[in-house]
C-alpha cells in the first residue's frame, strides 16, 4: 500500500483481520478451494470477530463501522481467499436494506440476530431469465390475508445453501409500467414447505462457497416481512444496497490483485534465469511496475467511493467506476502474476491460479461491467446536462 491515512481504530481493525487471514485463512485456502469445501470454522471465527454485524448500527447489535473500514476488511480477507468475503457480502447488503428501509419492528426482529450471525442472509434477485435486466423478473408475490404467496425461481444465489434468510425481489404488481414500480422486497426465511434449494451450482472459481438455485412454490411469507411495509419500493431499496455491494466487489478486486502482485514480486526475486533473478530482467520489471500502479489506482478509486458513501452522498457513479476498474485490473494483474510464475503459475502449487479463476466473477457479479459502464455514462450525462 502506497498511500492511505488510517485512524487508530482502523489500524487496529485491519491488524486484527490481517492476523485472522494469516493464521486461519491462508493456510487452508488452497486445499478447501480445490476441494470445494465450505469453511464452517471460519464462519464461527467471523462471528467471534463481529463481522456479520460489521455495518449494522450499534443500536441493533452491530459494530457500526463505516464503509471505508468495511472495504479495508474485505480487501484484507481477499488477500487470503475471496470466497470468505462472499459469506459476508450479500448478508451485509441484506442488513443494509433492512437497516435503511425496514420498519422499526423489522430492524429489531432481524438485525441483532443477523449481527450475531445466527440469521445468515443473502440476496435473491437474479432469475434464470433475468440477470442484468432485474426489472423483468418473473417471481410473483400475491397477497392473501396476512401472507404473500411467492412463486418463482431464483438463480445464482450466494449463501443459498448455508444462509437462512434472504432479501427477495418479487412482483406484487405485474401490470404497472415501468416494471420496476411493481417490484417489492421481502425477507424470506427457510423453514416452511414451498421454499426449496434446488441446485448447488458448480463454478470456475469462488469455490468453497454456496451458489444455488432456489424454487418457491406457493411459499407463504408473512405480510410483516414486506420491507418497509410498502409495496413497489423493492427495486429502489435493493439498488441502493448494491452501492455497498459494488464497493465490496471493488475492495475484493484490490485484495485479489494485491495478493497476486505480492506473489509475483516474491517469486520474481526467487526465480533465476540466465544467471540472475527474473526481477532483474527489464521485461519483468515493466510488468511489475504496471501491476503495482493498477492496484494502487484501483485502491484509490475504491476508498474514494467508500468515503463518499460514508458522507451519505449518492455514489452510484463512483462505486460503479471503482467496481469496473478494480475488477478489470484484478483479472489483468492475476494473469500477469501467472505469467511471471511461468509454468509453475499454471499449477496448483502457487495461489496465483486461484486468483486468476476468482477474478472474473468480479467482472460479472453485482452488475456486469457492461452494465456498470451504462450506469456511469447515464450519471455523467445527468451531472453534465446541457442547459435547454
Ligand atoms: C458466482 C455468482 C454468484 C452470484 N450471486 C448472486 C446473488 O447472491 N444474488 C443474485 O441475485 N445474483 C447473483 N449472481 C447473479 C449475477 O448478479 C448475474 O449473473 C449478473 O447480474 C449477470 O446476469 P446474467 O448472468 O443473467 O447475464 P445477462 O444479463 O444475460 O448478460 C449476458 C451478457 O450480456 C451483457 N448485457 C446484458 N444487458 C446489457 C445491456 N443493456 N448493455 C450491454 N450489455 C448487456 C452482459 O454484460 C453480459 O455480458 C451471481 C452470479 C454468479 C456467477
Amino acid at each position: 500500500m502506497l498511500f492511505r491515512e488510517l485512524s487508530e481504530e482502523q489500524r487496529q481493525i485491519v491488524a486484527t483481520i490481517r492476523d485472522f487471514v494469516e493464521r486461519d485463512v491462508k493456510p487452508i485456502a488452497s486445499e478447501y478451494e480445490h476441494q470445494d469445501r465450505y469453511p464452517f470454522h471460519l464462519v464461527d471465527k467471523m462471528k467471534d470477530l463481529g463481522l456479520f454485524g460489521a455495518i449494522i448500527p450499534e443500536t441493533y447489535g452491530g459494530l457500526g463501522l463505516d464503509y471505508t473500514t468495511y472495504a479495508m476488511i474485505v480487501e484484507e480477507i481477499c488477500k487470503g481467499w475471496m470466497s470468505v468475503s462472499g459469506i459476508l457480502n450479500t448478508h451485509l447488503i441484506m442488513c443494509y436494506v433492512v437497516a435503511h428501509f425496514g420498519t422499526e419492528e423489522q430492524k429489531r426482529r432481524f438485525l441483532p440476530a443477523m449481527a450475531r450471525g445466527e440469521k445468515r442472509g443473502g440476496l435473491a434477485l437474479t432469475e434464470p431469465e433475468a440477470g442484468s435486466d432485474v426489472a423483468s423478473l418473473r417471481t410473483t408475490a400475491t397477497r392473501q390475508g396476512d401472507v404473500y404467496v411467492v412463486n418463482g425461481t431464483k438463480m445464482f444465489i450466494t449463501n443459498g445453501r448455508h444462509g437462512n434468510a434472504f432479501a427477495l425481489l418479487a412482483k406484487t404488481d405485474t401490470q404497472v409500467k415501468p416494471q420496476h414500480r411493481g417490484i417489492s422486497c421481502f425477507i424470506v426465511e427457510k423453514g416452511a414447505p414451498g421454499f426449496t434449494v434446488s441446485k448447488d451450482i458448480r463454478k470456475l472459481g469462488y469455490k468453497g462457497l454456496d451458489t444455488c438455485e432456489m424454487i418457491f412454490e406457493s411459499f407463504p411469507v408473512p405480510a410483516d416481512n414486506l420491507v418497509g411495509g410498502a409495496e413497489g419500493q423493492g427495486f429502489k431499496h435493493v439498488m441502493s444496497g448494491l452501492e455497498v455491494g459494488r464497493i465490496n466487489i471493488a475492495a475484493r478486486g484490490v485484495g485479489v490483485a494485491q495478493a497476486a502482485l505480492e506473489a509475483a514480486v516474491r517469486y520474481a526475486q526467487q526465480r533465476k534465469t540466465f544467471g540472475k533473478p527474473i526481477c532483474e530482467h527489464q521485461a519483468v520489471q515493466l510488468m511489475l511496475a504496471d501491476m503495482a500502479t493498477k492496484v494502487e489506482a484501483a485502491r484509490l478509486l475504491t476508498y474514494s467511493a467508500a468515503a463518499k458513501k460514508d458522507r451519505g452522498e449518492r455514489c452510484d457513479l463512483e462505486a460503479g467506476m471503482a467496481k469496473l476498474f478494480a475488477s478489470e485490473i484484478s483479472l489483468q494483474v492475476s494473469f500477469d502474476a501467472m505469467r511471471i510464475h511461468g509454468g509453475y503459475g499454471y499449477t496448483d502449487e502457487f495461489p496465483v491460479e486461484r486468483h486468476y479463476r476468482d477474478a472474473p466473477l468480479l467482472i460479472i457479479g453485482e452488475g456486469t461491467n457492461e452494465i456498470q459502464r451504462v450506469v456511469i455514462a447515464r450519471q455523467l450525462i445527468q451531472r453534465y446536462k446541457l442547459a435547454d
